[in-house]
């Protein structure tokens, strides 16, 4: 039998050394937070926080690496053993007056003021050194029992911060936990508030929820509660549209029920389907096609929520060839396939294939045995170049040379012409020949 400690538990022994080095010099530390949450729940850790009565500089003094990241809020990155743990001081939050950051951060001497600041009771635990649970608020009964909770009342919670509320959609579709009805109406009543969310925070929430386990849970928590029509910066119109045919119950999660279209008109598939995709970004992609998203708005709204431009590009390159794809009649599905390919490029349409595969259903064997068996699928694969083609046909430099690069690309993709320099010359006079007619 393997008894060697996995790294949850090797980075949980390493939290609970530098709580034990802050008792040993005499003031009370704790794990707390989120990695209590899974640690008590067996799910994996991605960092791990550590409260304490030390203040700040008595952290910095005792440990020899640190960084002073947040001195004003009390938190300390303790560097140890080749890890970095986020140190805390206890601390009381207060005045909330612009709907998401407290005005005021008072240090406090108890852990359970420190927890009560906290936005549910399953991340308001901490465990000590010798293993002793603090829960004050229930979190194991909410653990148990499946349920979101908050500290307190939830209204008053969300009101404070209204981050909380994504929050709380977050963690429920996560943990595949009951939104409480007290949770769920507060969430309705104060979903204006996530105006006053930076837009990035907004989109991280949404980002992780999408790479989470419950990715359609959460969406369809997301568009019922009418939180997203209270964006800063305003989604694009035909999303907002979509999201309130949903939430008005004109739609369900079913595909071919929001109007999809495929190649095949047979159904998209299913959006419950999601979490079968892999990738974020592939969901992303299936999402916004799911809900009939045209290219251009899918790229605006990649743009309102911040996404990377390499993130964008992929997400909008599937639902555009998607929108392509749609348009092919079946005779001519081969000459089609492969022009959007070439349009969109290789890792596009493998990444559509894969789509239509997992979501669907739809397996198009000749369309990956189509894209392996073509030959070029950038201009700079092509046996000739410009200046080459300048001096056979003999005219200036102009637009004309990337529209024939281009023809020849499709001529040599489709197989009509081979990539060899005589023939392209060759086929490129010919082609401008035909042009000029
Ligand atoms: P995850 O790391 O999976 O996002 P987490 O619960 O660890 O979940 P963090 O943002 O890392 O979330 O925050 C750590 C802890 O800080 C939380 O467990 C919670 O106790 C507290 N916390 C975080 N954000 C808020 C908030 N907006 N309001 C109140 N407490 C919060
Ligand atoms: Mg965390």
């Amino acid at each position: 039998m393997n008894n060697e400690p996995n790294a949850d538990e090797l980075m949980w022994a390493e939290g609970l050394e530098v709580v034990g080095k802050l008792e040993a010099s005499g003031y009370q530390a704790y794990l707390v937070g989120g990695c209590v949450r899974d640690h008590l729940m067996g799910r994996s850790l991605h960092d791990i926080d550590i409260a304490t009565s030390a203040k700040p500089e008595e952290v910095i003094a005792l440990f020899d690496r640190t960084v002073p990241t947040g001195l004003k809020h009390g938190t300390v990155t303790v560097l140890e053993g080749g890890r970095s743990f986020e140190v805390t001081t206890f601390r009381q939050e207060s005045g909330y007056s612009d709907s998401r950051r407290p005005d005021e951060v008072e240090f406090v001497l108890d852990v359970r003021e420190d927890l009560a600041r906290r936005d549910f009771t399953f991340n308001a635990m901490a465990i000590g050194i010798e293993g002793v649970i603090v829960d004050p608020f229930g979190g194991q009964d909410a653990l148990r029992a499946g349920v979101v909770d908050c500290v307190g009342e939830a209204s008053e919670r969300f009101n404070e911060d209204a981050l909380r509320m994504l929050r709380a959609i977050r963690f429920g579709a996560e943990f595949e936990f009951v939104l409480l009805p007290d949770i769920w109406q507060a969430i309705v009543k104060h979903r204006s508030n996530l105006k006053h969310v930076a837009i990035e925070r907004v989109s991280s929430e949404w980002d992780k929820m999408m790479a989470g386990s419950g990715p359609e849970q959460a969406c369809h928590y997301l568009f019922k509660s009418g939180l997203l029509t209270n964006v800063k910066d305003p989604l694009p119109e035909t999303v907002q549209h979509a999201i309130e045919q949903y939430r008005f119950n004109e739609l369900s999660w079913e595909w071919d029920k929001w109007g999809m279209a495929a190649a095949d008109e047979s159904s998209f598939g299913n959006i419950l389907n999601l979490p079968l995709l892999f990738d974020p970004d592939m969901r992303w992609a299936a999402l916004l096609i799911g809900m009939r998203i045209s290219e251009e708005d899918s790229d605006e709204l990649c743009h309102t929520l911040r996404m990377s431009g390499r993130r964008s590009t992929r997400i909008v390159g599937i639902v555009g060839m998607n929108e392509q794809m749609v348009t092919y009649e079946e005779l001519s599905f081969k000459e089609g396939w492969i022009r959007v390919v070439l349009a969109y490029g290789r890792s596009i349409a493998e990444d559509w294939l894969e789509i239509n595969e997992v979501c669907n259903g739809v397996f198009v064997p000749e369309a990956r045995e189509w894209l392996s068996e073509i030959l070029v699928s950038t201009i700079s694969e092509l046996n000739v170049r410009g200046d080459e083609l300048v001096s056979y046909i003999g005219q200036a430099p102009g637009p004309w040379i990337a529209i024939t690069l281009q023809e020849l690309l499709e001529d040599v993709a489709l197989g009509y012409v081979p990539n060899d320099k005589g023939s392209l010359l060759v086929a490129a006079k010919e082609n401008m020949g035909n042009r000029k007619m």
